[in-house]
């Protein structure tokens, strides 16, 4: 169950492949593999490596995505194998995404829904390495969740072709893309061996003509990846491209892998960054890995009203009217979905 033929790939001379995935765009030689190391030219065609191979199954609560305006409270199955198309120095994944053996245990789309319902979730999340990378496996597993009426969801760095986006988009109900260094290309280049940050902004825009519901982390480096002027630029596109309500959550860094010399970001670097998007004019902007700050609370945008209050992962309490309005001033908040009850929020692994 390891070895599928890859979706999107073209068949070049000598028989080379192009993978058309993600921005990398790799032609890759007969006994090849991509970039990512899971995906093979096998004579001339295209295979995934990784095919119903998972690394990774856990219970998750939506909020750890994060997906804060998105089925609050929902849990969902989180899966994934090995595999990453960035080399990103301070990855917390690495052991999973970073190795060169390809690892993982069987266990099928159809095991995956099975396990979603067996253990309460709502949806499906594709998540931890890149689930570009994976294409095939959370193509399918996708397509069978939404016959059963789950909802499904990528954690992304958002490094998918636009073909990418279009062929997933009828399973994919939402999305957290997952910018660095505020998107500035010399962080990216220096710090994660991606070239160019350009497909990362055609994916989401993509996401948004496909209607996906979308959520934007920014992780604040500190000193190589915290200009607030860039964090206030991005701000600015997601405005501009996607809108005022998209949520963006500002991530608090902490030193892993090959930047353990490096601090974890200030609070206060993170509330400047904070203050500087909601200057920009995003309605929701949260801060990140800072359980108790008060940034990680929803806010009415026109009365200020907390509307609801978190804890890390946790929903503490609940102050929105039934249609998703400000009970104060009667703005309508844009979530969807409707809060979950009785979920948990403290994540646990079945492998
Ligand atoms: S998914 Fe892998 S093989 Fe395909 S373009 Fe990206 S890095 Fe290359």
């Amino acid at each position: 169950m390891s070895s599928q033929e890859a979706l999107l790939y073209e068949k070049a001379d000598n028989k080379k492949v192009k993978c058309n995935l993600c921005g990398r765009r790799c032609l890759i030689n007969d006994g090849g593999t991509g970039f990512c190391l899971v995906r093979k030219n096998e004579g001339g065609r295209l295979f995934s490596l990784v095919y119903g191979k998972a690394i990774s199954a856990s219970v998750d609560p939506i909020e750890k995505k994060p997906l804060s305006h998105f089925n609050p409270g929902a849990l969902v199955m989180s899966i994934a194998t090995m595999g990453c198309n960035f080399r990103c120095q301070f990855c917390d994944n690495w052991m999973i995404s970073q190795d060169k053996n390809v690892a993982g245990k069987n266990f099928p789309p159809g095991e995956v829904v099975k396990a979603a319902r067996d253990n309460a979730c709502t949806g499906i999340s594709y998540t931890y390495t890149e689930p570009t990378i994976f294409f095939e496996y959370a193509y399918d597993t996708a397509k069978l969740a939404k016959q059963v009426g789950f909802f499904n969801t990528f954690v992304t760095n958002g490094y998918m072709t636009p073909e990418a986006v279009k062929t997933i988009a009828p399973y994919l109900d939402a999305a957290t893309v997952d910018f660095k260094g505020g998107a500035d290309p010399e962080f990216y280049k220096t710090f994660s061996a991606v070239p160019s940050v350009t497909p990362i902004f055609e994916a989401l825009q993509e996401m948004k003509r496909n209607d996906i519901h979308v959520e934007i982390t920014n992780l604040v480096v500190p000193k190589i990846g915290d200009s607030i002027e860039r964090i206030k630029e991005l701000a600015i596109w997601i405005k501009d491209a996607l809108g005022k309500g998209t949520p963006f959550h500002l991530l608090r860094f902490h030193p892993d892998y090959k930047l353990t010399t490096a601090s974890a970001t200030p609070v206060e670097t993170l509330e400047k960054a904070y203050m500087a998007s909601k200057d920009a004019g995003l309605n929701y902007v949260y801060i990140g890995n800072v359980p108790g700050h008060p940034s990680e609370n929803t806010y009415c945008p026109n009365c200020n009203e907390l509307l609801i209050k978190r804890y890390a992962f946790e929903i503490v309490r609940w102050n929105l009217a039934k249609d998703m309005r400000c009970p104060v001033c009667g703005t309508e908040i844009p979530i969807i979905g409707k809060l979950n009850p009785g979920g948990h929020s403290y994540p646990y692994a079945l492998f």
